[in-house]
């Protein structure tokens, strides 16, 4: 195997010689933050690549959940998935909201739509669904609940930066969706995320709950919090997106290669392929099934030895944690696909600059054992 070792993703940089006008531009103007002139570009600029109306910018994503359901006033009980990054719940808990968890589906590993309703109560405000690994929820089917029952639908889209359906952005779906700009993600700014809104009205409350509410010097409307992003990262934001379509063009070449090469691997099972225009290649996860000749674990175990570290995303569920699984909803019972899931689950390293023969070295191991 490779001599160096090989992580799960490499965070994508763009030349640093590029970066110093920006960093001049910061240095003489003395904007650091605040909604200064780069922030304002890359607002601008996000909406146009990524084809939807309003962005707010944040400095993380996790901050922007917490903010998404401020700014919807979501109380009570909120429906989710297991099968997430924990910053999914736990901002529910940061709200003083109940997670209600509800199971997968077993082909896309997302909020399985058809058990929503049997976990909704009078209690429940809102549905927050996971685009896992950047491939889309049914999100038809999520807002056809949603309008039944009068839910609103927040998308944690932290993985789904750049996705498609047919109708467009899948960003432009439900009331609001969040993205994570962190420095494992697709598109990264170090640290960074957003808020998607549909209006302008509900995009100036989210920029006043991200600056402490303050409107104007002397007024303050809610008690908001921290949320800004810094001119640094807008900059380097703004030069990021320079490079997006070739780094997701070299994410697609390492997709198609995993693809061919473990085609007719028994026992391993490549999540489907969401199609030319849709995906962005965020993540590349097999599942280890009863019929391969090792465990999930093992297999886990023996890549890392020989320096490949993929990741079992995601294991544990986030209803196995301690501030979850005493909730009714986190029985592994009421969950068996998720439970399932998180025992099979292996994400391969993807990123775009891995080199097709370390591709190569994986997949012949895999096929080996
Ligand atoms: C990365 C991630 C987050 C958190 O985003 P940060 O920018 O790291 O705060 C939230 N949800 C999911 C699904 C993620 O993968």
């Amino acid at each position: 195997m490779s001599k160096k070792n090989i992580y799960v993703t490499q965070p994508t940089l763009p030349p640093l010689e590029e970066f110093i006008p920006y960093l001049q531009q910061i240095w003489d103007n003395k904007i650091l933050t605040n909604g200064g002139p780069f922030h304002q570009q890359l607002e601008k600029a996000l909406c146009e690549y990524l084809g939807v109306e309003h962005i707010s910018l944040f400095t993380n994503g996790t901050i922007a959940l917490v903010t998404a359901l401020q700014a919807l006033r979501i109380t009570g009980e909120v429906i989710t998935t297991p099968h997430s990054f924990v910053a999914t719940s736990h901002s529910l808990l940061w709200n003083g909201i109940k997670p209600v968890f509800v199971d997968i589906d077993q082909d896309t590993l997302n909020l399985d739509p058809e058990k929503i309703e049997a976990a909704i109560t009078p209690q429940t405000t809102a549905i927050m669904p996971v685009h896992c690994y950047g491939h889309p929820c049914d999100v038809e089917a999520i807002q056809k609940i949603a309008d039944n029952y009068n839910l609103k639908v927040i998308y944690d889209a932290a993985h789904a930066f750049g996705v498609q359906d047919q109708s467009g952005s899948i960003l432009a779906h439900g009331d609001l969706s969040v993205l994570s700009f962190h420095a494992t993600k697709v598109f990264n700014t170090f640290e960074g995320g957003a808020i998607v809104c549909p209006d302008a009205k509900t995009k100036v409350r989210i920029d006043q709950l991200k600056n402490f509410g303050h409107v104007g010097e002397v007024t303050v409307v809610a008690p908001g919090i921290n949320g800004k992003m810094s001119e640094f990262n807008a900059a380097l934001g703004l030069l990021q997106l320079k490079y997006i379509d070739q780094a997701l063009a070299g994410r697609k070449k390492i997709d198609v290669a995993y693809r061919e090469r473990l085609k007719g691997v028994k026992g391993i099972r490549c999540l489907n392929d969401a199609g030319e225009k849709v995906a962005n290649y965020s993540y590349f996860p097999i599942l280890v099934e009863t019929d391969y000749p090792i465990s999930r674990d093992d297999l886990y175990q023996k890549l890392k030895d020989n320096g490949i570290h993929p990741r079992r995303y995601f294991y544990p569920l986030i209803s196995d944690f301690p501030m979850y699984r005493g909730l009714l909803s986190a029985h592994r019972e009421n969950l068996p696909v998720a439970t399932a899931a998180a025992q099979k689950v292996l994400c391969l390293p993807i990123y775009p600059d891995l080199d097709i023969l370390v591709v190569d070295e994986i997949t012949r191991f895999i096929a080996a054992q």
